[in-house]
């Protein structure tokens, strides 16, 4: 078996690896390995692959044998073409050690600069460059960084006695006032050696070691921390926010250093090759004079930007401006850069794919289709579920002038566009608690760092007192399209007293302010927020998506207003209309439908639907104007009765009232309707089997309302759906009770309208007997939800309880996505396949859906689309994300390597079972058994809980866009 290799080598022009070995060199090792290849300048080194990282943890962190000797005949190789030795005493290679993880994990793991400093080879540096105090700096950076990262120092103690210095020796030489800063560059060489010392003492007290002046320990030590790193709790958190499942690991880069902080004509800067918050084409980024790297991302100093640059050096300038255009030319996507110019020379130290903001991933993709760089398939394929979702976030409500003016308190830096709202938090421990209750919070710190990470992702928005707009603020808010201001310097922050002062304005946490994102202004209390206005590049793209899809997109919708919406955001058609909602509207209807819930005879249930068939007509029509020709889809009543009557004393007495009853009888009536487990107890077509007056009201009004529309000249298609359905009798029967009222409006209204009458395919049962099924039901719409619930034997409304820990990788990983929230294509996505090939064989022209949370997912979508759906149904907010899923489909289809069968298209299942997707793709034979819930949960229900599962949309933005 050949000999695993563990190390790559880039330099003078060639390298072992190359941009599209991510996986196993990490973003970092193949960017450099990519951009030496093409030519740019990038210093020499080695990757070590993320195999190894992979392989440090899986054996107890040990190395695998023959890393050592790889690692040193590539530090050789290294030494070779650098002319330099590592611990050399006059002339040291001195390098970098580098994390770098398959996908961008900004600021989450380590890196130590300056490694192969020793007492002695520092001397020799300062004679070999001439500059003592360069070399010096040098050292001090890396025995804090190597004492912090590597040996697990609190940095904190090297930032103090750094401080002190500063503060009690450099302040009184140069005679600065106490408004003046002393900074770093100001501290002279005897300070630095001074400092040096200081640093060593701290290391030895903590270590019991002197600090090790061996280079090649001090190269282990490094590569330690970073794969030590990759482990650490931020970095876990990171992931698991991020959905990162599956990655192996960290490479760890060991390059040779060039150096920014050589005086005024060396510096380091980050950037994009595009405006990552607009989009627009123009060149974006921080740089700073005399500085290492981790200056500009930690954001400790305030940078330059790139314009002034261009004015301070503009040799450095234009190099930069030629790799820009090189990068965009060779990649065809906007680039993030990080960069270091040692005296006049340019050097690229990174290169990935920059991270942008929702608005700037549209525009970007549509100007570079109009540039000729990619195509349109590449445009709609390059934009993520969470860019349209980023889109819908609020904005201010600029009408608010005279609150806007009262309420501003001060500006900061507009890292990341959109508003938000919420109460102010100074730690993120406190935010995610808060947000764990519902409450709306903003994080608030001097600047962020990666442990803050859970609590920035739980807060609606960020502000930090420092950092530019590439500090780890602003990267990460970006990533998630969270607004996000930084640099906001008027801001002094007292953490222990929970409070901060911008002037005399104390705001104390728990008080509510309004951030703008887009234009950095910070305000106190609660404005209004309103939905943004969508970019000319999202409909542009949009449309691009709406011309590639095959399939078409529907909504659930309950009302006219909904219904509305949905067709702004594209949707084409109702998939769901759950006409139990429209009986909670007013009191007037909910005591109507208790009514006919506690009538004990026909003749009384059927009074109380009279009074109910005006409202449900009323409310059809409106949607079916609103959907102007396209179906709608109509639900006959779904929940368990119970969940319509009142369950207190008081309720009960106001109904008995109301119904002219004795409060006993409703009492009765209300126990009798009592279910262990109402999930699967008497609801969905089981109601209309029992109470068949029931499902002629609700035809009834259907048709009604349909014939009152048509009438006015608008085009109408009903499509009758039939809930829970197990049986083909069963749906016989109500088909048959369904075409015999509807028929009878039409021949009472004299009009002649084509209705569709199908069931939902929610039950396991259903699924299996699909062929059956289809010679009654004219259509199919796949209620996910229930199926989930029901193929599973997972209540969905309790899975929350024990469900998170199935979905944690670190606790189990069962499955890698709530199968609530992203359909399980293993299990669930089975039973789908199957009832549309066993339903198409019965009824070929049978029309098939998905109405389920899922059809807002966009994986979910993508497998609809795989297996032959027609149209899948998402709540109006998801709309948008469906298109582009099922555009996004399409293309995949297209794409010769995804040129592949419904059964190898299910291999991509969400759970982790290589013998489940053996069996898909074996096609076995049906079920032996089907599902039997072995002990039934009581699942009290409310309607309001049985709605959505997955309402991914962020609340805020909802309640801006639905005010109803
Ligand atoms: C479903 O079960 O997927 C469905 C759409 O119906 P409901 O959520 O109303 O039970
Ligand atoms: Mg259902």
């Amino acid at each position: 078996m050949a000999k695993t290799k563990f190390v790559y080598f880039f330099g003078n022009r060639a390298a072992e690896g190359d941009g599209t070995m991510k996986e196993l060199l990490g973003g970092k090792g193949a960017g450099l390995a990519e951009m030496t290849k093409i030519g740019l300048p990038v210093p020499s080194g080695f990757t070590i692959t993320t195999e190894v990282c992979d392989l440090y943890y899986k054996n107890g962190k040990k190395y695998p044998d023959g890393l050592k000797d790889e690692v040193s005949k590539n530090l050789k190789q290294l030494e070779k073409i650098t002319g330099k030795q590592l611990g050399n005493p006059s002339d040291p290679l001195l390098v970098s050690v580098r994390s770098g993880a398959p996908v961008s994990m900004p600021g989450m793991m380590e890196t130590i600069l300056n490694l192969g400093l020793t007492d002695i080879s520092v001397e020799g540096l300062a004679k070999k460059t001439g500059n003592r105090r360069f070399a010096l700096d040098a050292y001090r950076r890396f025995i804090m960084m190597y004492g912090s990262i590597a040996m697990g120092i609190d940095r904190e103690l090297f930032d103090r006695s750094f401080k002190d210095i500063k503060e009690s020796i450099t302040r009184r030489r140069l005679d600065l006032k106490a408004s003046q800063k002393v900074g770093d560059t100001d501290v002279n060489e005897a300070e630095l050696e001074a400092l040096i010392k200081e640093f060593k003492s701290i290391y030895k007290k903590h270590i019991g070691k002197d600090f090790p002046q061996d280079p090649v320990e001090q190269l282990w030590g490094a590569t330690n921390a970073v794969f030590g790193s990759w482990m650490a709790e931020k970095a876990v958190t990171y992931r698991k926010v991020e959905k990162l499942f599956g990655v192996k690991g960290t490479a760890v880069n060991i390059v040779q250093m060039v150096f920014g902080n050589k005086g005024d004509t060396s510096g380091t800067g980050v950037c994009f090759t595009r405006d990552p918050n607009t989009g627009e084409n123009v060149f974006y980024g921080d740089y700073l004079v005399n500085a290492q790297g981790e200056d500009v991302v930690a954001g400790i100093r305030t940078p330059i930007k790139l314009s002034e640059f261009q004015k301070k050096d503009p040799k450095a300038y234009k190099q930069l401006c030629d790799v820009r255009k090189t990068l965009e030319t060779h990649y065809k996507d906007m680039q993030d850069l990080e960069f270091t110019v040692e005296q006049g020379k340019l050097y690229m130290l990174q290169c990935r794919t920059g991270k942008r903001s929702p608005a700037a991933a549209f525009r970007i993709a549509v100007d570079m289709v109009g540039e000729k760089l990619i195509n349109k398939d590449t445009a709609i394929s390059r934009i993520r579920t969470s860019d349209i979702e980023g889109l819908f976030y609020p904005a201010i409500d600029k009408s608010q002038t005279t609150e806007l003016r009262n309420t501003f308190l001060v500006q900061g830096i507009d890292a990341v566009p959109g508003a938000a709202c919420g109460k102010v938090c100074f730690s993120a421990a406190m935010a995610e608690s808060l947000a764990e209750r519902n409450e709306r919070v903003i994080l608030v710190r001097k600047e962020t760092s990666p442990e803050d990470v859970g609590g920035m992702h739980a807060a609606q928005g960020i502000l930090t007192a420092t950092g530019g707009k590439t500090s780890h603020a602003a990267v990460v808010a970006r990533g998630w399209g969270k607004c996000c201001i930084v640099g906001c310097e008027k801001l002094s922050i007292d953490y222990d007293a929970k409070v901060f002062h911008v002037g005399n304005v104390a705001v104390k946490e728990g008080d509510f302010i309004t951030l703008d994102g887009s234009t950095g202004n910070v305000y106190v209390g609660e404005l209004k927020l309103v939905a943004p206005k969508l970019p000319a590049s999202y409909e542009t793209l949009m449309s691009w998506a709406d011309a590639a899809r095959q399939i078409k997109i529907r909504t659930n919708a309950d009302t006219p207003y909904d219904a509305e919406n949905a067709r702004k955001l594209g949707a084409e058609g109702i998939g769901l209309c759950r006409t139990e909602h429209m009986f909670f509207d007013s009191e007037e209807r909910i005591l109507a439908i208790r009514q006919m819930i506690i009538a004990d005879t026909i003749e009384a249930r059927k009074k109380a639907l009279a009074k109910l068939l005006p409202f449900q007509t009323k409310d059809f029509e409106g949607i079916f104007k609103a959907m102007d020709g396209y179906g709608v889809t109509i639900r006959l009543i779904d929940p368990p009765l119970h969940e319509f009557v009142p369950h207190d004393a008081e309720g009960q007495e106001a109904l008995a009232k109301a119904a002219g009853v004795s409060f006993e009888t409703v009492k009765e009536r209300v126990e009798k309707l009592h279910e262990a487990n109402p999930m699967l107890g008497h609801r969905g077509c089981r109601l209309a089997i029992t109470y068949p007056e029931i499902l002629e009201m609700q035809v009834s009004a259907i048709m009604t309302a349909a014939c009152n529309v048509a009438k006015k000249g608008i085009k109408v298609q009903p499509e009758i759906m039939i809930p829970l359905v197990i049986d083909a009798k069963e749906l016989s029967i109500l088909e048959t009770l369904t075409r015999k009222t509807a028929d009878g409006i039409l021949a009472k209204e004299k009009a002649k309208i084509e209705y569709k009458v199908g069931t939902m395919i929610e039950t396991p049962r259903a699924a299996l007997l699909a062929d059956e099924i289809a010679t009654v039901g004219e259509f199919f719409s796949f209620g996910t939800n229930d199926l989930t619930q029901m193929t599973m034997g997972i209540s969905r409304d309790d899975a929350g309880k024990f469900l998170p820990d199935y979905v944690s990788e670190q606790k189990t990983g069962i499955f890698r996505n709530d199968p609530f929230q992203s359909l399980d294509q293993a299990g669930v996505g089975l039973l789908i396949q199957m009832a549309i090939e066993k339903g198409r064989s019965t009824r070929p022209t049978l029309k098939v859906g998905i109405c389920g949370e899922h059809g807002g997912d966009s994986q979910s979508v993508k497998f609809c689309c795989k297996v032959g759906m027609d149209y899948v149904s998402a709540s109006p907010f998801r709309v948008p994300v469906s298109r582009l899923a099922a555009a996004q489909a399409a293309i995949e289809q297209r794409a010769p390597v995804a040129k592949k069968s419904v059964a190898s298209a299910l291999k991509t299942a969400s759970v982790k079972k290589p013998a489940v997707k053996k069996a898909v793709a074996d096609k076995p034979a049906v079920a032996k058994k089907p599902a039997v819930a072995k002990k039934p949960v009581a699942a009290k229900k409310p309607v309001a809980a049985k709605k959505p599962v997955a309402a991914k949309k962020p609340a805020v933005a909802k309640k801006v866009t639905t005010k109803k």
